[in-house]
């Protein structure tokens, strides 16, 4: 029997979403917070987990954390949804708005999750690649909407890779003019600082998404989805009943009652990426983009896949977005530590001068 035959086009013809697993002495590669969680707020989370009822099934729907995380972002609880990582809320949404010929719309490139899944769930995946600063093609973006009206676009903000945020006036016009659910993926919103959840009441077709996953917890798997009640109420239908498990909301639950914590981690990360800009921006042939997240984008004038190599055999693992085309000599470095930072650029300053 060819099982092969009987799996779907769409799946058949893809790879599965590359994670590289090799175990570097510096991660710098997947957009995580670099701190561990401090000392004290360990061993009270260690008590907490301990005390979790692993013989029973989770709270079905999170629904005690969705509520306290409604309080936090001034909604209603019917306008909350947990997933098990923003990925699955990704899931959702597209499994929800699933129909024969429907149309996501995605600037390129961004945060791979967002093609892989349309794919998996049968959407034509319309991309717009953005434009030469990285922001959207407001034109391509509109031409797209006029002819073929995507049911489901997805803008994250900041970007994954580029770490830019898309410019608010370009957002705003997608969100009059798209036809359908427009979703603004702020998972570096802790590096940002910037929102459309003011927005949310005004603009019906606008879904927000978050994550606690870079701010360090990204083991626990936990995002969050703020929305229209409407859309919200069907979301359910399609999420599964034990979606989150008891470890991860006790997790986010215990996030809400220390968040200045973890706060004061990301406010240390954005002075770290400061300085880790500063140095960077001492190298040769190193050309950086402007970032609002927890990692810098930037373009190496040398073999950008030598350098990765290199870095790689010193123990530094960062992610090389090196094709041909307009990503060619891109790579996406991750703000570590500053111990992780330095040796970092002393690292790429070495190879590049070799
Ligand atoms: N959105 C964006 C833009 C991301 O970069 C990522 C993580 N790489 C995610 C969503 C997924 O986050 P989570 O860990 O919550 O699934």
């Amino acid at each position: 029997m060819d099982i092969r035959a009987l799996i779907k086009g769409e799946v058949l013809s893809q790879k599965a979403y590359p994670v590289d697993n090799a175990s570097c002495r510096i991660k710098l590669d997947a957009n995580e917070n670099p701190l561990a969680m401090p000392e004290e707020l360990r061993e009270r989370f260690a008590a907490l987990l301990a005390s979790v009822p692993l013989n029973r099934y989770p709270e079905a729907g999170s629904i005690t954390l969705t509520s306290r995380f409604a309080k936090t972002f001034g909604v209603d609880a019917d306008q909350v949804m947990i997933g098990n990582g923003s990925d699955e809320l990704i899931q959702i949404l597209y499994t929800a708005l699933a129909r024969s010929g429907a149309e996501v719309m995605i600037p390129v490139p961004t945060f791979a999750m967002y093609r892989i899944s349309g794919l998996n769930a049968g959407f034509r995946v319309a991309e717009v690649p953005l434009d030469s600063q990285f922001d959207l093609d407001l034109a391509a973006m509109r031409e797209r909407v006029a002819s073929y009206p995507p049911v489901l676009t997805f803008l994250a903000y900041p970007n994954n890779p580029t770490g830019n945020c898309f410019s608010r006036e370009r957002i705003e016009a997608i969100l009059r003019e798209a036809s359908g659910i427009v979703v603004v993926d702020e998972a570096y919103f802790h590096f940002a600082q910037k929102t459309f959840l003011p927005l949310l009441g005004r603009q019906e077709n606008l879904v927000v998404l978050r994550t606690l996953s870079k701010v360090g917890l990204a083991a626990m798997r936990i995002g969050l989805l703020i929305g229209p009640a409407p859309l919200v109420h069907e979301l359910n239908k399609v999420r599964l009943p034990y979606n989150l498990n008891s470890l991860s909301q006790a997790a986010a639950g215990f996030y809400l009652d220390n968040e200045e914590a973890f706060l004061w981690q990301a406010a240390a990360i954005r002075r770290w990426r400061g300085e880790l800009t500063s140095a960077m921006e001492t190298l040769p042939g190193i050309h950086l983009r402007p970032t609002d997240a927890n990692f810098i984008f930037f373009s190496c004038d040398f073999d950008a896949d030598r350098v990765y190599v290199k870095l790689k055999e010193r123990g530094i693992l960062i992610k090389n977005f090196n094709v041909p085309g307009t990503m060619r000599g891109f790579m996406r470095v991750t703000v570590g530590t500053r111990e992780e930072n330095s040796e970092f650029v002393e690292a790429l300053r070495n190879i590049l001068t070799e």
